[in-house]
């Protein structure tokens, strides 16, 4: 006999693994499926660290959810008795007069600064000879200025993922690793999801694929783009004292004279861990199966002559490891948190576009109030799939 669920969650990576605790929490009787054994390094959720913060440049849409977000990953430590949330304070650098490079939207320091007046989080504007006094890390220029927020933190994605799991299967959600979901059909009463080892049905279900998600519904192909990025972890010279978590905040830094800028961390781990430092990269279309997973000598050595030691002069030319990530991407950077087009039980909410870890606690408590009750406390009109369709009819 098939085995019926009210829910099934497919893909447990940041997004999904929330979704299946909170839906756990709610008391629904949840699966969760992944082809892999989260938390894995294949897909857009590991590399030690992201990061946080609550006043948040892509949109002031956003910010509601990566408060409650800190919230939920709160608790979360509470119950797993671990630190989650790491807090070193973070500088979003740019240009006192006009923006410079994207990330992932303009203006993107104008909108945080737009952001902490509206939610009244706590920060400081800096003058660049007070970013030289108090982080002498970083090289800026005269005209140059940082908004710093005091509650930026770093998030330990992998720990979070498993963790999110562990407290999901305490709760009685039933979780199937390395089995694949191969189809999904949709009835007048559930949805049934054939996989690589059975057949199950669910009242409803969430396609939180990351950048699988092409795979499972190729009809909406050209709404989501999927990059390879590369994150790098580079020595520093003499002590890395100054290189140390509080020592050292998160930084998302708008370069002059590039297209995209840098963001990066404090040696997490210290010494043997390194900096980890990264930009952005749009120029190929790619997918989790033809993605090139290696890093080659010369994207290292360019990496660090342009967007290294320029701003970073004490950190030195060795690089400890580089990673290859995935990120899925809409034409407008923002988030997609909706049913497919003509269904009611089968919602998708994984493209983040290279900034939902963040926000992945709240997502989840988002998408569990959507399948519980059809309504949600935070705001998702901005993340309807429509305005992404050419047809809009759909
Ligand atoms: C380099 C990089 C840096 C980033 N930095 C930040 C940051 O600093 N701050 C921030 O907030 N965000 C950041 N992000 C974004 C954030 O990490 C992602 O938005 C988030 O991790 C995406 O999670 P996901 O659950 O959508 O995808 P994934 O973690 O990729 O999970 C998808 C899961 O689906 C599974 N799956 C796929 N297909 C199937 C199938 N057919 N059957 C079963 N399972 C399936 C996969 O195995 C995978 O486990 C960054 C992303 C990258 C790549």
């Amino acid at each position: 006999m098939t085995e019926s669920f009210d829910a099934i969650v497919v893909g447990l990576g940041a997004m999904g693994s929330a979704t299946v605790l909170e839906l756990a929490k709610k008391g629904l009787k949840v699966l969760g499926i992944d082809r892999l054994a989260p938390p894995h390094s294949l897909g857009s959720s590991h590399g030690d660290t992201r990061i946080t913060r609550r006043a948040i440049g892509e949109g002031e849409v956003y910010s509601p959810f990566s408060m409650r977000s800190y919230e939920l990953f709160h608790d979360l430590e509470d119950k797993v008795n671990e630190t989650l949330v790491v807090k070193t304070g973070g500088l979003i650098l740019g240009n006192k007069a006009k923006s410079a490079a994207i990330n992932h939207t303009f203006d993107f320091l104008k909108n945080t600064l737009t952001a902490a007046n509206k939610y009244q989080i706590e920060h400081e504007v800096l003058e660049a000879k007070d970013i030289r006094r108090r982080f002498p890390q970083f090289k800026v220029d005269d005209d140059e200025i940082a908004y710093y927020e005091f509650g930026a933190s770093i998030l330990r994605p992998e720990m979070i993922i498993k963790a999110q799991l562990a407290v999901a299967k305490e709760l009685g959600a039933v979780i199937h690793t390395n089995e694949t979901v191969l189809s999904f059909e949709e009835t007048n009463t559930c949805v049934q999801v054939k996989t690589s080892v059975g057949v199950y049905e669910g009242e409803q279900i969430v396609l939180s694929c990351g950048p699988w998600l092409n795979g499972m519904v190729p009809d909406l192909e050209n709404a989501f783009k999927v990059y390879r990025q590369i994150l790098y972890w580079f020595d520093v010279s003499e002590s890395y004292d100054n290189f140390q978590v509080g020592q050292m905040p998160i930084f998302i830094w708008q370069l002059k004279g590039h297209d995209h800028g840098i963001y990066g961390f404090p040696a997490v781990d210290g010494k043997n861990g390194g900096f980890k430092i990264a930009s952005e990269n749009y120029d190929q279309i790619t997918s989790p199966d033809k993605v090139r997973r290696e890093v080659d000598t010369d994207e290292i050595q360019k990496m660090y002559n342009d967007k290294v030691a320029p701003y970073f002069p004490r950190v030195k030319n060795k690089c400890i490891k580089a990673v290859v990530c995935m990120y899925t991407v809409t034409d407008d950077s923002a988030f997609v948190i909706d049913y497919l087009p003509s269904s009611k039980r089968i919602l998708i909410c994984s493209p983040c576009s290279g900034h939902g870890f963040k926000h992945s606690a709240a997502v989840g408590e988002t998408v569990a109030e959507l399948l519980l009750t059809g309504s949600s406390t935070l705001n998702i009109s901005a993340f309807k799939l429509n305005r992404l369709l050419e047809d809009k009819s759909l």
